[in-house]
Parts: structure tokens; sequence; C-alpha cells
């Protein structure tokens, strides 16, 4: 594939330090977890901009929330791929994600910007209090200690990013050497907009064309499971961090 091997090229003639990986559901849909858009995006017929909102929660509390019991038994019975474990082996580079689903964690990434909340945290709708909720619920719609009900501790459309997340995430992506973008359609902002914070070498790896991929140094056209790991190995090839076999 030229575009990868020159990407490769790219990498090794550049030793990128400096690494900022910003993910999406794509990352994870090499691990069996549905992507929002493309195929197997939709469950019982709904579009998940139809369910993701505060205002779904509103109207449909146990709707909303069957949806996410399945979401979160799909993530429990999933494992982090090549991908995820590529980029865990990138000990030092920061993870800008997207996804909601702990995977990168579970692989070893241990610096991880989680833009969008996680599926295992639930928070009080009164207070905002969190808690873990890792398990699966007794009864839907859950409810807190106080009565009122609980909701899942993700940002949903039109909802604020967590406080400091953004900007945190920014300032890494403007200072970095290289910025990876991985399965990601690029549509869901301002998370999209960090692309525009970087202006060095930058490499998406994505199936399909993205909103990003005029953006990006280069495109490669590619699941992140098989690209990920040789660029990643491009990155060990031209730097001091040893193997990653
Ligand atoms: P998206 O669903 O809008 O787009 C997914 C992108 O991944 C598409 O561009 C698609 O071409 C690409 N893709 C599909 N298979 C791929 C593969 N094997 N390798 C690489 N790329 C692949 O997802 P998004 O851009 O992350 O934005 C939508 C929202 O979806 C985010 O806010 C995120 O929280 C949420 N989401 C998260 C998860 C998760 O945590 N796993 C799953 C679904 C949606």
């Amino acid at each position: 594939m030229e575009v990868l091997t020159a990407a490769v090229d790219a990498i090794r003639k550049q030793k990128p330090r400096k690494i900022v990986v910003l993910t999406g559901a794509g990352v994870s849909a090499d691990s069996g977890i549905p992507t929002f858009r493309g195929q197997g995006g939709l469950w019982r017929n709904y579009r998940a901009e139809d369910l993701a909102t505060p205002e779904a929660f509103a109207r449909n509390p146990l709707l909303v929330w069957e949806w996410y019991e399945w979401r979160r038994s799909l993530v429990r019975d999933a494992e982090p791929n090549a991908a995820h474990r590529a980029i865990a082996s990138l000990g030092d580079a920061l993870v800008v994600t997207q996804n909601v689903d702990g995977l990168h964690q579970r692989a070893g990434s241990q610096n991880v910007i989680e833009l969008h909340g996680n599926l295992f945290r639930a928070r009080c709708f009164r207070d905002g209090a969190r808690r873990d909720a890792v398990e699966a619920f007794a009864e839907l719609p859950p409810h807190c200690a106080c009565g009122a009900l609980l909701r899942p501790d993700v940002v949903w459309f039109g909802e604020m990013l967590p406080e400091g997340a953004f900007a945190r995430a920014g300032h890494a992506v403007h200072e970095a050497d290289l910025l990876l973008v991985i399965g990601t359609s690029g549509v869901v902002f301002p998370a999209a907009s960090l692309v525009s914070l970087h202006d060095g070498l930058s490499i998406e790896i994505n199936p399909q064309l993205s909103a990003l991929s005029s953006a990006c140094t280069f495109a490669i056209a590619a699941k992140a499971a098989e690209a990920t790991p040789i660029i990643v190995e491009a990155i060990y090839a031209g730097t001091d961090r040893g193997s990653t076999t």
C-alpha cells in the first residue's frame, strides 16, 4: 500500500518524540464494538443520534438505559485489539479518545484523556455525584440512593465536554511532533476540531475517507488493527524506545 509506505518513510525521517493519538469508535470496531456511523450503527432501528441526547433521556430513560446496557454488555465481552495494544506500547504517548469503552486503558495505556466519559460510570441526575458502575444494573432505569435517576457518565450530543479535558488535549495536539487520527468520522465537535490545532506530521487510519482525511498529511485506507501496529513499529524504529515485540 503506497500511502502506508510513504507514511512509514515520513516517520522514519522525522523520528517523532511527542506523539498524540486521537481515536474514535473505529479503533474499537475490530474488537466487535459497533460504531455510530457506518455498518452496524443501528440498535432496534434507532439511530445513536436519537438516543445519546438529554432529550431522549428525558423522554424515555428506560429506552436509553436499555441501549446503554446493551452497549455495556458488548464492551464487557470484548477485548482490546492489535490497534489498542500497539498504541499502549507507546508508553509516553497521549491518547485522546472519543470512545467511552475503556479499551485503551484495558490494553495498558496510562495517559488517556476521555473526552466523552466512560460507559462504566454513572452519575446522579439530581446532584451529579459520580460512581463506578461496572456490573449490569439489577433494575432499569437505575436509581441513586437519594431516589433520583442515575444517568450514564458520558457526554451526550449537545452537552459540554468534561472541564479542562479539551484544553489539555488541544495543548498536547498543538505541541505534538506526530498526530495519529484513528477510526473517527470527524463529524463530532469539538473533538474533530482538535486536528486543526496541529501543523506537523499527521496520519489518519480509517478504511473510509473521513471529514478529517484531507487535513492529514497521510490518510491510510485500512483497518485500525491492521495499520496501527505497522505505524507504531516505524515510530520505534526511529527512536530509542526499544522494540515492540
Ligand atoms: P463514528 O461512529 O462517527 O465513526 C466511526 C469511524 O470509524 C468511521 O469513519 C468509520 O469509517 C471508521 N471505522 C470503521 N471501522 C474501522 C476500523 N476497523 N478501523 C478504523 N476505522 C474504522 O465514531 P466517532 O468519530 O468516534 O464519533 C461518534 C461518537 O461515537 C463519539 O462521541 C463516541 O463517544 C461514540 N462511540 C463510541 C464507541 C466506543 O466507545 N467504542 C462506539 C460507538 C460510538
